[in-house]
């Protein structure tokens, strides 16, 4: 079968070194999903695709595609937005995270826009430096959820769609049933009902379920550009990024190899017994 030549934006997953003077890249392009290629001679600068390779840049690629072959040759490689995400370690690691989910999404032949330019927003705000990187990334994490239509509910019922109220309002922190595998909060009845059908149910915080349904509306944009909803303190970030991070490890059914340090902690949210006691 012939070979096409085919043309589209893209956003490096991974390189390595092939042989002495190529590199394999894998990539998640925005209208053909993930591509596997191979950049021959990419060290000579008069390559067309020399230094044009690197992580975190938007590029666009072009290559020649035939189907059934694992690796295609790439044929040109062009910036068309440079960043600098390794000045700053927590940004580097916050960008390596976005890549590495992004890649555990991607698939071969799959047209995926949206996870695309979610990745593209969220790697320009790293590089943007405006606001902290775990907001960013966390941000970044609702939208992932979202497209891939895993959106916790964080508001109301994940089962029923109704209210799910604190399970004792006038507690010094409030908290509210929550099960990953339900999809997220629970009023009380489904919660009881889920723990009956033999799910783990748990509880978190209202007011970092609150948090991250704010974050989840700067995910889907459901806010005016210049409005950037409440400050979060760095603590209360985690405990947000606690929750999504869990949920989506829970829903990927791997751990992503960028989480294991931040999910090594206890986690976060847990009830605080001293606290109960002291009341
Ligand atoms: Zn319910």
């Amino acid at each position: 079968m012939a070979a096409v030549r085919l043309r589209d934006q893209a956003l490096l997953l991974r390189r390595f070194p092939y042989g002495e003077s190529s590199l394999v890249v894998h990539a998640l392009t925005r209208d053909h999903g993930r591509v596997h290629l191979l950049a021959k001679g990419v060290y000579r600068p008069k390559t067309p695709f020399y230094a044009a390779l690197d992580l975190f840049d938007t590029l666009e690629l072009e290559w020649s595609a035939r189907a059934g072959r694992d690796l295609d040759p790439l044929a040109g490689a062009r910036i068309l937005e440079r960043r600098h995400l390794g000045r700053d370690l927590p940004r580097y690691e916050a960008a390596v995270c976005v890549l590495e989910l992004l890649g555990m999404a991607a698939r071969p032949g799959a047209p995926a826009p949206r996870l695309f330019d979610l990745g593209v927003r969220a790697l320009d705000e790293l590089d943007e430096g405006r606001e902290p990187p775990a907001r960013a990334l966390v941000s970044f994490e609702l939208g992932f959820l979202a497209a891939l239509g895993l959106a916790p509910a964080l508001t109301t019922c994940a089962a029923c769609g109704g209210d799910a109220p604190a399970l004792e309002p006038d507690a010094p922190s409030p908290r509210a049933a929550f099960s990953a595998g339900a999809g997220g909060r629970l009023c009380r009845s489904c919660a009881e009902e889920a723990r009956a059908a033999g799910r783990r149910v748990g509880t978190l915080p209202v007011a970092v379920l609150g948090a991250a349904a704010d974050l989840a509306r700067d995910a889907l944009r459901e806010r005016a550009a210049d409005d950037r909803g409440p400050a979060l303190d760095p603590a209360g970030l985690d405990n947000v990024r606690d929750v999504v991070a869990r949920f989506l490890e829970y829903h990927l059914e791997a751990r992503p190899k960028s989480y294991r340090a931040f999910l090594a902690s206890p986690q976060r949210n847990a009830p605080r017994r001293g606290a109960t006691a002291a009341r």
